[in-house]
C-alpha cells in the first residue's frame, strides 16, 4: 500500500520560480491552498497582488482531502445551535449553498477540467442517534428538501436522509486550473515561506526563509494554521483533528456518505476508486500512528473486498464554536485578513472565504462578514471546548517534557546528545538518523509517527521527516542536527 494521497498521483505539473529579491506589492496572499487560491481568483482584476506558498500550490490539507461539495456536513448544524442560535446556524447553511454555487460557477466559467460531478449526499447513523432527527428538524425549517432513505451500500445504518443538488470534484485538479487561469494577473511564487512579519508606517514587511522581503499594502494570510499573527491563536480558538483516508478499486457510483457517531467515516468515489476517510483523533503525547490507520484500514477490510491501493493522513483545524474564521484581524489591522477553521470543510469554505477576503480587501459588503468575523461573541460551549482543550494541550506539552530517553517501537527512541534531546530512527538498512526533538515552534518533544515515519509535535501538529526537514508547520524550521553532530 502506498503511502500517498490519490489525488497528488495524478498530477504533473511545473512549479512557479521561488522569490529570489525583495518585493512590493499592493497584496500580497499567503498560502496557495483551495482558501488562498480562490482569494487569488477573486482578486485577479486588481493590481498588483502576489500569491506565495512555501511548497507548491495546492500541496496543503487541499491535496489530503476527500473533496466533497455538500452542505450535508456532519452534525454542523445542531452544533452551531447549541453553541450559538438557530439563526446562525441558518446563515451557516445559506454560506454553504452559495459556496457550492460559485465553485460551479467557476468551473462553468473557467472550464476548469476537475472532474465534478452532481452527487447525492447521504447522512446516517449506525447507532440510531437522535441527533439526526434534530438534522431532519433543522432542515425542515430552513426549507432545505431532504429525503428519508437508507444506505445504497452494504455497511451498518439504522437511519439515513440524503440531499441531492450536491457534488464532488478532484480539489488538486481544480486549484491547479484556476492557478492556471490567475497566473498572468497574479504573480506567483512557490517553494517560498514566509518566516515572519513585521508592521510599520501601514505596511507589512514579511520575511522569507531565503532572506528576502516583500513589503505589502494588504496581507491575507490563508496558511491553514496563522501561526505568526497570533501564536497563541491555536490554543484560544483553534483545535487540530488528525484524519486518515484510503482508497482501493471500486465502480463509481454517484453518491457520497458520512456518519454522525462516535467513530465518523466519510466515503465517495472518484473514477475506478472509493475513498473513505475519518477516525479522526485529536493530538497527544502517547498516539500510535500505525494502530489509528489501522482502524480505519481494518474498517474497510470488514466491508469492501478489494485491497486498499493508497492511505494517507492528513489535519484540519476546528473552531470551538463550529465555525471558520474569515475575517480582518481586528479594528487596529484592517489590512491584515485572515482564514481559518474550517471544521473538516474547507472546500466549501475555502471557496467561500475566497470572495468574503477579496471583498474585504475591496471594500465590498459581504453579507457573511459578521458570522466568520475573529472577534464574535462567545458562548459558553464554546468556553467549556476551549477550556477542555488547553487543558489537553498543557498536559500534552508537560508530559512530553517529562519523556525524556522515550522508546517507541522499533529501533526509534529519544535521547541526549551533547545536553540536546534528539530523536533516532535506525532505518532497513542500519543506517541513523538524528534529529533534533524540540519543535522550533512552540519548544514541544516531538513523537514518532510510525504510520508515516516522520516526527510529529503532538501540541500543535508540526510534522518533519527522519531527517529533521519540515513537512509541514505551524513550525517554518527544520530540526536538522548541526553537520558535526549526525
Ligand atoms: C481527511 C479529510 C477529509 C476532508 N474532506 C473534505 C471534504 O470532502 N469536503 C470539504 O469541504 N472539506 C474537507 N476537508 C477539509 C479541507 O480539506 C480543509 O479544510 C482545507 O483543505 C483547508 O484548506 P486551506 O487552504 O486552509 O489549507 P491548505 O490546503 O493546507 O493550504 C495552506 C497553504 O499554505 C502554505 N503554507 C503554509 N505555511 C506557509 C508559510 N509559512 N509560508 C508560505 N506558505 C505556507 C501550504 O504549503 C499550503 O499550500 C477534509 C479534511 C480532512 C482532514
Amino acid at each position: 500500500m502506498k503511502q500517498q494521497s490519490i489525488w497528488t498521483g495524478e498530477i504533473n505539473e511545473k512549479p512557479c520560480s521561488e522569490l529570489n529579491k525583495d518585493i512590493k506589492c499592493d497584496v500580497l496572499i499567503i498560502g496557495g491552498g483551495i482558501a488562498g487560491i480562490s482569494t487569488a481568483l477573486n482578486l485577479k482584476e486588481t493590481d498588483n497582488v502576489v500569491l506565495i506558498d512555501k511548497d507548491k500550490i495546492g500541496y496543503g490539507v487541499t491535496s489530503h482531502t476527500t473533496g466533497k461539495l455538500t452542505y450535508l456536513q456532519g452534525t454542523v448544524y445542531t452544533d452551531i445551535q447549541k453553541a450559538c442560535d438557530f439563526n446562525t446556524a441558518k446563515k451557516y447553511l445559506e454560506s454553504q449553498k452559495d459556496a457550492i454555487k460559485i465553485a460551479v460557477e467557476n468551473i462553468k466559467k473557467y472550464n476548469i477540467n476537475c472532474d465534478l460531478e452532481k452527487n447525492d449526499s447521504y447522512l446516517f447513523t449506525t447507532e440510531e442517534d437522535k441527533r439526526l432527527n434534530s438534522i431532519r428538524d433543522f432542515l425542515s425549517k430552513t426549507n432545505t428538501d431532504f429525503e428519508d432513505t437508507k444506505l445504497p451500500i452494504n455497511i451498518p445504518c439504522k437511519d439515513a436522509i440524503k440531499v441531492k443538488d450536491t457534488y464532488v470534484f478532484h480539489p488538486l485538479k481544480y486549484i491547479i486550473g484556476i492557478k492556471q487561469i490567475i497566473k498572468d494577473k497574479v504573480k506567483i511564487y512557490e517553494n517560498t515561506t514566509v518566516i515572519d512579519m513585521d508592521y510599520k508606517d501601514n505596511h507589512y514587511t514579511i520575511k522569507t526563509k531565503n532572506g528576502h522581503t516583500i513589503t505589502a499594502n494588504k496581507v491575507i494570510i490563508t496558511i491553514h494554521y496563522p501561526f505568526f499573527i497570533f501564536p497563541g491563536l491555536m490554543p484560544v480558538k483553534l483545535e487540530l483533528k488528525r484524519s486518515y483516508a484510503l482508497s482501493a478499486k471500486h465502480q463509481n457510483e454517484t453518491w457520497n456518505a458520512i456518519n454522525i457517531d462516535k467513530e465518523i467515516y466519510s466515503i465517495r468515489f472518484y473514477k475506478d476508486n472509493i475513498i473513505v476517510g475519518g477516525f479522526s483523533h485529536d493530538l497527544s503525547d502517547n498516539i500510535d500512528y500505525k494502530k489509528e490507520e489501522n482502524k480505519l484500514i481494518n474498517f474497510y477490510n470488514e466491508h469492501f473486498i478489494n485491497k486498499p491501493e493508497k492511505v494517507w493522513l492528513t489535519h484540519d483545524i476546528t473552531s470551538h464554536d463550529y465555525l471558520p474564521i474569515i475575517s480582518r484581524l481586528n479594528a487596529k489591522h484592517p489590512n491584515l485578513l485572515v482564514a481559518t477553521a474550517f471544521n473538516k470543510w474547507g472546500m466549501t469554505n475555502g471557496i467561500l472565504a475566497g470572495k468574503i477576503l477579496a471583498d474585504l480587501v475591496n471594500n465590498i459588503e459581504n453579507k457573511y462578514e459578521t458570522l466568520f468575523k475573529l472577534h464574535r461573541k462567545i458562548s459558553l460551549e464554546e468556553t467549556k471546548n476551549f477550556i477542555k482543550s488547553n487543558f489537553k494541550i498543557g498536559k500534552t506539552y508537560i508530559k512530553t517534557k517529562l519523556d525524556k530517553n522515550k522508546e517507541f517501537y522499533n529501533k526509534t527512541y529519544i535521547t541526549n546528545i551533547d545536553g540536546h534531546p534528539c530523536g533516532v530512527y535506525i532505518d532497513e538498512n542500519g543506517k541513523k538518523h538524528i534529529t533534533r526533538n524540540t519543535c522550533p515552534h512552540f519548544k514541544c518533544s516531538l513523537i514518532f509517527n510510525n504510520a508515516e515515519k516522520t516526527w510529529d509535535c503532538p501540541c500543535h501538529g508540526s510534522r518533519f521527516d527522519i531527517d529533521g526537514n519540515l513537512i509541514e508547520g505551524p513550525s517554518v524550521f527544520d530540526i536538522k542536527m548541526p553537520p558535526n553532530k549526525k
